[in-house]
This record gives C-alpha cells, structure tokens and sequence, in this order.
C-alpha cells in the first residue's frame, strides 16, 4: 500500500471493518439497472404520494407558524405531531399518552436508538426467522448474538418460544404484512406472544409500517394492546405518507422511551421541525381518512397483478409463495434444491430480479431457497414479464 491510498481516510473504526458489503448489496446494485424490472425494491409507489395535501400544508405551516417550524425544536419531538399520533393510535382502540411518545428521524432511527439503548456487545436478541433486513444491519452495529423466533405459514409461531428467550434483550417482531414475508399475525397468536413475554420475561419490539396498508380488513392491533408494559412500539409515515420526510414514532411505557431520547440528543438534536408540522397539518386536515383509501386501492391492485401472474406461470410443484392481505412483499419459498444467491445471478442476466432470502436470516443463513418479491412498484405489464421470465427460470431449473 503506498501512501497516497493509506491515507485517503483516517484510520477506520472496529465498526466500519467488521461491516463487510454483502454479496446481495452487489446484487441490488445490479438490480437498480434501468432495463431491469426488479421486484427487489422496497420502495411506496410514488403514485401514493399526497403532493397536493403536502403543498397546501405547508403553506399553511409557513403562514401560521413559519417562525417556528424553521427553528431547532425539542428532541422529543413537536407536540402538535405527538398530539395527532396520540388520537390516531387512541383510534385503533390502542392506548397512549403524550409522554409515551418519541418522535423519530424515521423508524430506521428508531432501531439504532433502541440498539443503542439496549444491546450490549454480546447480548442476545430474538428476530422472526426470517426479518427485516435494515433491522438487522441497525441491531448488528451493536454486535448482539440472535436467537431466531420460529415462523410458519402463519407467521411467528409463539408456542415455540421456550425457556431459551429468558434471558433476551427484547424480541424485535413485525406483526403485520411483515416483511419479508407479508405475513400477519393472528389475535390469537398474539395474545399467545404477549403470554409467553410475561412467562419469560421479555420485551417486545413491535414495528409496524405497513399495517394501514391493508386491502380489505383493518389487520389486528398493535402487541401494545395485548402487553402495553413490555411493548415498545415502532410506526412511521413513510408508507401512508412519504417516506422522503424521514419521519417516525415510537410508542412505550415512558421509562423505557426516556434513554432514546437521551440517546436521540446526541444523535441529531431533533427531527425536522418543518416535517413535524407539516404533518402535523395534514393529519389535521384528515389525511388517514381521505387519502388512505386510494394507496390501499393501489397496492391491493398491484398485489393482485403479481399474484395472478405467478399462479399462471411459476412451477406448481415444491415451490409455495404467502397470499398478504396487506403491504408490499410475497414472500415465495422453493424445493431446497434451489440456492437463490445463485439463482439471482442468472435472474439479472435475463433482466429480471429479486431480494435472495438468506438477507434476512441473521443465524446460521441457511435459508437459501426463498425469495422476496415486491409489487409495488412495477407496472403491471411488466409484473407479467417479469413473472414470466422468472417462472420460466424456475422450470428449468426444477425440470418441470
Ligand atoms: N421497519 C420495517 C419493517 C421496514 O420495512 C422499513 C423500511 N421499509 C423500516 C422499518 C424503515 O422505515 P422508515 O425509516 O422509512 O420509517
């Protein structure tokens, strides 16, 4: 190494060293290709984006509060937003109290805070098996080791939770059109979870950024109903709004809010004044009721155009994929046989891809034989293409 290279940073953090660029981060490069159709993204259709309702509320928070919505604010975040979030959760029968609320930089910063809050180097954390990617990336800079929740058809499957978990962090969970596998959990099972969470003493990280994107029945509430003092809730506005604002909230007993706001202060001071009442204003102008209707209508469609196309041309034998009810993933798993970090390759050399599943297993990652498939964003002639493509892909290499 000569001189010149060894110098083009300061010397680089443990941090940065140990997070080694996966395989699948190249491969999602490639998928970002124009000629493309990736069914990799993860991306709100921007069909859904409120562009007039946002204009309008700006100005409105410029012309009333300019001063102040230009200005540094608390880190807690803006009681005109915490109040609107407070009625809306009140709303779906779920109590909360203002001062159980944090306003987040979106619910990404959500799980580095609680990382931060909670995991020590060594800790153990339980994920659904398989989980959110992104949440794993955030946990993983505080190096926890993972305990995986087991899941089936119908999600986590909380009489599978034992002894073992007695001594977790918390379990992080996704119970509603979950992702990766869209998958949402019963009320039965999550009474069950919040059973087995007092039995053993464990927390619940409860994320939810999809559940106002069902397509015909409001999904069940959030684990905050059925364990409110050992849940901590996540919710964004980045699926029901825009998710350019980087805007988010965590709901929980206030204790355990109190050191992600500790923790927030160093992190950014406050998240965006200027976004906080903007939305504030649209909630106020009754977004959830008049706008959400079209996005579901939007996804439900999309849904549907991906569904029927894979029951017309992916294999039928040894290869099973989730129906959602809401969201934005099926999740399609296939005979072992099948190693998809492999089958990717050949997927993107026929302009066609996808999320490998063994992203989003944090132990042993021997799941290789599932995919993650998104709909959103695709229009639907190309859904059928590239369903098409991929489906023909798969016969090949089933023989079938
Ligand atoms: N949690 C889950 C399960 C997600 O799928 C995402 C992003 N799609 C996030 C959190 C992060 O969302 P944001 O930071 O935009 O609120």
């Amino acid at each position: 190494m000569n001189s010149e290279t060894k110098n083009q940073t300061p010397p680089k953090s443990q941090r940065v060293l140990n997070s080694t660029n996966s395989i699948i981060g190249d491969l999602l490069k490639l998928a970002g290709q124009a000629d493309i159709i990736s069914f990799a993204g993860g991306l709100p259709s921007p069909k859904s984006f409120p562009i007039k309702e946002v204009e309008k509320a700006t100005q409105t928070v410029l012309e009333k509060e300019g001063a102040l919505a230009l200005q540094y604010s608390s880190t807690v975040g803006e009681k005109p937003l915490i109040d609107q979030i407070g009625k809306y959760i009140n709303s779906k029968g779920v109590p909360a109290q203002a001062d159980e609320i944090q306003i987040v930089s979106g619910s990404q910063q959500a799980l580095d805070l609680l990382g931060m809050a909670y995991i020590d180097k060594g800790s153990l954390v339980a994920v659904e098996s398989p989980s959110y990617l992104g949440a794993i990336q955030a946990f993983d800079l505080y190096e926890p080791k993972y305990i995986e929740i087991p899941t089936d058809e119908h999600g986590l499957n909380p009489d599978l939770i034992g002894p073992e978990f007695k001594n977790i962090r918390f379990a992080y969970v996704i119970t509603t059109f979950q992702n990766p596998t869209g998958l949402t959990l019963s009320v039965e099972r999550r009474k069950k979870l919040a059973e087995k969470a007092r039995e053993y003493d464990f927390w619940i990280i409860d994320d939810n950024p999809y559940g106002e994107l069902y397509y015909d029945q409001e999904p069940p509430p959030s684990m905050r109903l059925y364990a409110p003092e050992r849940t901590i809730s996540l919710g964004t506005f980045s699926k029901v709004l825009a998710p350019g604002f980087r805007l988010g909230y965590v709901v929980g007993p206030k204790e355990a809010i109190a050191p992600l706001t500790q923790l927030k202060q160093a992190v950014d001071l406050n998240t965006s004044t200027f976004t906080q009442l903007i939305t504030a204003q649209i909630m106020e102008d009754g977004l959830m009721t008049t706008h959400l209707p079209a996005v579901r209508e939007i996804y439900k469609t999309q849904c549907e155009y991906m569904l029927k196309a894979m029951d017309q041309y992916f294999p039928k034998e040894g290869v099973t994929w989730t129906k959602p009810d809401g969201g934005m993933f099926i999740w399609v798993t296939l005979p072992e046989s099948i190693n998809t970090d492999e089958l990717m390759k050949e997927a993107v050399a026929r302009k066609v891809a996808f999320v490998p599943g063994s992203a989003f297993y944090t132990v042993g990652k021997e799941k290789y034989n599932s995919m993650r498939l998104s709909f959103v964003t695709v229009p639907p002639a190309k859904i059928e293409e590239g369903i098409k493509t991929l489906g023909e892909l798969l016969k090949e290499k089933l023989g079938q």
